[in-house]
């Protein structure tokens, strides 16, 4: 028996992860080790632009999102590639260690890499937690908050005459009366299955 659903019962969180030239919403983010520099890992999809860049960089930030944050930023990092827009574009940020860090977010850490493991869909990033700092005391988004209150949260406007089809993971908005069989979301890749009719 392997009912893997029970891994959403895991606590994840609701991040921006940036390092030079990009960066995408994150939600498995922990700290696994203590002391003055503990390592924290993220775990970016292989697809990601994000990925390849950090194949070569050598930090990484996390901006830790507020349950109050803007939604617009979960759009802008979530729900777009790196590789068609500048996310920075419309973002306010601070730069640390080079790194751009989202000002409306409730802290960061700028992390070295120390590490990385890949397995089939997901890389694993380790880093050294060498510089952080706290921006608000609010609560944070955790990311099971995020799917509950996702619908509110990016009230999904679609294009008026039209069938669209949103992923329920990522938000992706697919055109047309069905989606096809053999349909994988270009951003997050799950199925057809996964795709809720916009009503
Ligand atoms: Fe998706």
């Amino acid at each position: 028996m392997k009912n893997i659903n029970i891994t959403r019962k895991i606590s994840q969180g609701m991040y921006v992860l940036t390092t030079k030239n990009g960066g995408c919403i994150v939600d498995a983010v922990s700290q696994i080790s203590s002391g003055e520099n503990p390592l924290i890992s993220v775990s970016v999809m292989k697809k990601n632009y994000t990925n390849e860049l950090l194949k070569n960089n050598n930090k990484f930030a996390i901006s830790i999102l507020g349950k109050d944050v803007n939604p617009d930023i979960i759009k802008t990092f979530g729900f777009n590639s790196g590789r068609e827009i500048n996310k920075f574009e419309n973002t306010e940020v601070n730069q640390v260690e080079g790194i751009n860090v989202i000002k409306d977010s409730l802290g960061y850490m700028i992390c070295e890499i120390v590490d990385s493991i890949d397995n089939d869909t997901h890389t694993l990033f380790i880093g050294k937690l060498i510089e952080a700092d706290i921006y608000r005391e609010k609560e944070e988004m955790s990311y099971g908050y995020y799917q509950e209150h996702k619908e509110e949260l990016l009230k999904v406007t679609t294009e008026k005459g039209k069938t669209a089809w949103i992923c329920t993971i990522c938000g992706y908005i697919y055109y047309g009366d069905e989606v096809p069989e053999d349909f994988k979301c270009p951003l997050c890749g799950v199925g057809k299955e996964l795709f809720k009719k916009q009503e």
